[in-house]
């Protein structure tokens, strides 16, 4: 299964690629933990990166394009995937179509999480990530045991100002592939408000659909 994620940053998708991918037996690709691990190595790419993802703009497509289509050379992502922010606007979406049609394969689904945006702000105003497991937790949804863990952080770019300017660019650029992938009859969409697991048995339904077809 070839599967991609759409929906606007907080809309809870990091939460069900874990759990879908797990469930598909396919490798979980998010660009964003790619990137934020490039940043926390201090690799030429973090370093690139990283002024783009402070201030809650995209990381130019040439530099986001090779890197994926190096991540889905390697040998556990042949037998499919799920991408978890990416594609993130058009130029993405064509890139990824092309990379997969030069291999034979094509995408089998975008499942588009649709949340309202006060949500989406509340969302990634409480989340926090453990820095020893990675886990995303949220202060009032899905509490860590000890909320003042030193553990604990807050992403640099779940702050207000960033938080805003990343729904204007996920409305002005990303929102558009959406289109594309309706123009495909790729695309699905689920109500991703509700428990996680509610969320999670919608989207595993409709991935079970699109394969009995
Ligand atoms: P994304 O990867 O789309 O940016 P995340 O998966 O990181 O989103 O989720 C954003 C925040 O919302 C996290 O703090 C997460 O714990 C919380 N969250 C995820 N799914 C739900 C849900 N169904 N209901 C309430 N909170 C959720
Ligand atoms: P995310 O973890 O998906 O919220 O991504 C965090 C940040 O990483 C984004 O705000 C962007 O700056 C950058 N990023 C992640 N994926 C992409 C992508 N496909 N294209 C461009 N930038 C990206």
């Amino acid at each position: 299964m070839r599967l991609v994620l759409v929906g606007p940053p907080g809309a809870g998708k990091g939460t069900q690629a874990e759990v879908i991918a797990d469930e598909l037996g396919v490798p979980k690709i998010s660009t964003g933990d790619i990137f934020r691990a490039n940043v926390s190595g201090g690799t030429p790419l973090g370093l690139e990166a990283k002024r783009y993802m402070d201030a809650g703009d995209l990381v130019p497509d040439e530099v986001t394009n090779r890197m994926v289509a190096d991540r889905l050379a390697q040998d556990d992502a042949q037998g499919g995937f799920l991408l978890d922010g990416y594609p993130r606007n058009t130029e993405q979406a064509e890139v990824l179509d092309r990379l997969l049609a030069e291999q034979g394969h094509a995408l089998d689904l975008a499942l588009e999480l649709t949340v309202a945006d006060d949500e989406v702000v509340r969302r990634l105003s409480g989340r926090r990530v453990s820095k020893s497991t990675g886990k995303v937790y949220h202060l009032e949804f899905d509490p860590p045991e000890d909320p003042e863990s030193p553990d604990l952080y807050q992403r640099s770019d779940d702050q207000p100002e960033t938080i805003k300017n990343r729904l204007k660019v996920y409305a002005e650029q990303t929102e558009p592939i959406i289109g594309h992938y309706e123009a495909q009859g790729k695309l699905v969409r689920i109500d991703a408000v509700g428990e996680v697991g509610s969320v999670t048995d919608r989207a595993m339904a409709a991935i079970r659909d699109r394969t009995a077809e």
